[in-house]
């Protein structure tokens, strides 16, 4: 190994590495913003600000629901409880539960929140000033005020739709947008400060003895929540108080008031109401101290003495680099494994999008459309600066140099990292791929689509009923979890999809046949469940031959055990070889192409190499050979990240990789589908509704997750044909006329 595979020699790094390692230090101190504004905000906040909405818009709208369903005590408390001189107690009454319901849900879904916050601020205090003073009403009056100048975080229908409408050609939107953009720059570190600073004078004065005599603590009370801080220790919350009222370190002082209320919990009870006490230090840890604390002062200060702290692509330029081959499950997990880290990583594709290949069938069979299944690359890097994507296709490796080429560009690497999945294997039979194509890309999937689509088209115009049923004749070779899901798909858009659409034929007598020589479908599962999935589809009406194989494919049909199947659409989902990665490194690869790996995923002879999910062929399975699915694709990528980060950070590398097996899922079609969980195996619409959750959940993006599920509802309530369109050339054989059946 020549001395450029140790990062830290790296030839041409000029740049000394104490200055690196202290700006490391002193982003992750907090002192730089950086850290937390890149990793901390992002990770964290959106779940918190998610948790807190909720908590708030549940307090509300269950109060709301309650009073409607009890009006008259509704009407009693504006009369006589919280009565306001301004307002009619119906009047009151009415605007109270408006607010409660509709700002409850309003929160809850994060729209127009900035708007749902402002009455339930008013309406906080109102109850707290004219009805019965409660710590509680003090925390939600500030948490909505920080709501009403900041917004929703970016779980919220705000956020989704913020940049349309700021640019919409609305009325008065844009200027609204504009205007709350403006409130959150110039008032959010206020109105954090104030929050801070409310919070620090409460921990004070609760704790601090005989500042404050009785009838001043009761006057106090009604302005600060002095009852709910009054259990805490009190070293603990002078301590708290000082440094908070300073804004000083307040984001290591608000994790460690965290860890104060755990312990304080445990042992005085009376701490219990301290969810609020989490919240606000919850906001601190994400936002920090505000604009009036001695943390922004260092902030300021560093930025202007020391502004190499702030990354920039010179700095960049001397952290190790990790090149990362193929944006699939694999790549993607491992580029976010080493996000916000020390490592200057590079993601290459042929492709701009990632691929969610699992629901690749349903844009081949027209249920989805491509753009729900793929999502682009570069935006799922936005915010990671330490990560460039750059679009290439790979075509040769230099171990000796470490550079990976494109043929057009040279990227040298520190670590590699294979990720470039598989292709279809023909079993040496190469000469059937025109005849029968596989599915492994999206142009895969619209080329199956095209040729399904033709088919029925072709049949319509033909005259002769020979050639019409060989073009209504749908082939699929392959009877694993793709050339199930295929065959079902199919079956179910003939079936269902296209009822009374054609004239000379109905769609439904369209022949399904699933050829698969193993003696059994879906060998990876139990054979209970292979058995229900044959059932179920033959009772869609596919032809399910076991045991059967196929002799000869070409342009007009295929030869199953000596018998002629004459049919214009066959389909390859019966085997696949690995990427040509290990031809690039000149190592050793399996029977399937795979390269062989080590225990923890790198090359033997190249430590600095590794290779993940399709592309390797690894025995992490309890000693068995880890499988060709997405699971093991992504827990590759994160262990691969993670041991390139202890190696980068000089610690201790983690214990060999062990693959996971999360289950096995397959579905047939409409309620139908096998789930294997070991411990728990589920068929039926059971299996069905979970494979849906299951896909939905892993799909990368909220819009391809909101579009695939709108897709599946409409298809499944209309029984509708899905998206039929049939795109790119033909080139599909003309051949409308009669085929002779031959031996
Ligand atoms: C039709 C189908 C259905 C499936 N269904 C399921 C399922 O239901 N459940 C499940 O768990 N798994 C399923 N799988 C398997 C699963 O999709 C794979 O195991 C998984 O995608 C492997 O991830 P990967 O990162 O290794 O490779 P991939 O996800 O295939 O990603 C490889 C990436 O490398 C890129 N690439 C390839 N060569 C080059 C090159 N030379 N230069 C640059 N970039 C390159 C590709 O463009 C691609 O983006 C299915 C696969 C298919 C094909």
């Amino acid at each position: 190994m020549n001395d450029r595979s140790n990062p830290e020699m790296r030839a041409g790094n000029a740049r000394p590495k104490t200055v690196l390692k202290y700006a490391a230090w002193l982003k992750f101190s907090g002192v730089s913003v950086d850290f937390f504004n890149r990793v901390v905000r992002r990770l964290i906040w959106p779940k918190a600000d998610l948790v807190i909405r909720l908590w708030l818009a549940e307090i509300f709208f269950v109060s709301g629901v309650l009073k409607l369903t009890a009006w008259h005590t509704a009407l009693d408390l504006a009369t006589n409880e919280y009565a306001v001189s301004w307002m009619n107690p119906v009047s009151a009454a009415y605007t109270g539960v408006g607010i409660e319901v509709l700002g409850g849900v309003l929160l809850a879904i994060g729209f127009m929140t900035r708007y749902a916050a402002i009455p339930m601020l008013i309406l906080s205090l109102v109850i707290q000033f004219a009805y019965l003073p409660f710590d509680n009403q003090l925390f939600w009056a500030l948490l909505f005020a920080w709501y009403a100048i900041q917004g929703a975080g970016p779980l919220s229908i705000d956020s989704l739709l913020r940049r349309g409408l700021a640019d919409s050609a609305l009325p008065l939107v844009p200027s609204i947008v504009r205007a709350s953009d403006r409130v959150r720059v110039h008032l959010g570190p206020i109105i954090l400060s104030a929050m801070r600073l409310w919070l620090a004078s409460t921990l004070l004065l609760a704790v601090w003895p005989g500042f404050l005599d009785q009838n001043q603590l009761a006057a106090a009370g009604m302005w600060l929540p002095l009852q709910t801080v009054a259990y805490m220790p009190v070293s603990v919350a002078l301590v708290g108080g000082v440094l908070l009222l300073m804004g000083f370190a307040t984001r290591y002082v608000s994790m460690a008031l965290i860890l104060a209320l755990f312990v304080g919990t445990m042992i005085d009870p009376r701490l219990n109401d301290a969810a609020y006490l989490l919240m606000f230090f919850v906001i601190f840890i994400v936002h920090g101290a505000g604009a009036i604390s001695v943390d922004h002062i260092v902030a300021r200060l560093f930025e202007k003495f020391l502004p190499h702290l702030h990354l920039s692509a010179e700095s960049l330029a001397a952290l190790p680099r990790v090149v990362i081959v193929g944006a699939g499950f694999g790549g993607i997990s491992c580029a976010a494994g080493l996000r916000g880290n020390a490592a200057s990583v590079t993601v290459i594709d042929q492709a701009n999008y990632h691929l969610f290949q699992p629901l690749l069938y349903q844009v081949a069979t027209a249920a989805l459309s491509p753009g729900d299944i793929a999502a682009p690359v570069r935006p799922l890097f936005r915010d990671s600066f330490s990560t460039r994507v750059l679009l290439g296709k790979v075509s040769s490796i230099d171990t000796e140099k470490q550079v990976v080429s494109t043929g057009e560009k040279e990227i040298p690497y520190d670590y590699l990292v294979l990720a470039t999945g598989a292709a279809h294997s023909y079993f040496g039979k190469d000469q059937w791929a025109p005849y029968a194509p596989g599915l492994k890309r999206i142009e895969d999937a619209t080329d199956i689509r095209r040729r399904i689509l033709t088919a029925f088209e072709r049949a319509e115009a033909a005259e002769d009923s020979v050639a019409r049923e060989s073009l209504l004749t749908f082939l699929i070779v392959g009877g694993g979890p793709t050339g199930v899901e295929l065959a079902g798909a199919i079956a179910e858009l003939a079936r269902f999809g296209m009822e009374k659409e054609f004239r000379n034929f109905d769609p439904a007598h369209a022949r399904v046949i699933l050829v698969q020589s193993a003696p059994r479908l879906l060998p990876a599962f139990p054979e209970k469940l292979a058995a229900i999935a044959q059932r179920s589809l033959e009772q869609l009406g596919v032809d399910v031959r076991i045991g059967s194989r196929v002799e000869h494919i070409d342009a007009d049909g295929v030869t199953v055990s000596g018998e002629r199947i004459p049919a214009k659409t066959v389909l390859w989902a019966a085997g696949v070889t690995a990427s040509p990665a290990a031809k690039w490194l000149q190592v050793e690869a399996d029977n399937a192409g795979r390269v062989i790996v080590g225990p923890d995923l790198s090359v033997p002879g190249l430590p600095n190499v590794y290779a993940i999910g399709d592309t390797a062929a690894s025995n992490a399975w309890n000693g068995q050979g880890v499988p060709g699915l997405a699971p093991a694709a992504k827990q590759g990528g994160a262990y691969v990240a993670r041991h390139i980060r202890a190696r980068i950070a000089g610690k201790t590398t983690p214990p060999p990789f062990a693959y996971r097996h999360l289950g096995s899922l397959a579905t047939i079609g409409r309620k139908a589908a096998v789930a294997d969980f070991g411990f728990l195996r589920l068929w039926g619409a059971p299996a069905w509704w979970l494979w849906g959750f299951v896909h939905v959940g892993f799909l990368v993006g909220l819009r391809n997750r909101l579009s695939t599920m709108v897709n599946w509802f409409w298809t499944y309530l209309t029984f509708g044909g899905g998206i039929r369109l049939i795109t790119g050339s033909d080139t599909l054989p003309v051949a409308e006329k009669a085929v002779k059946p031959s031996a």
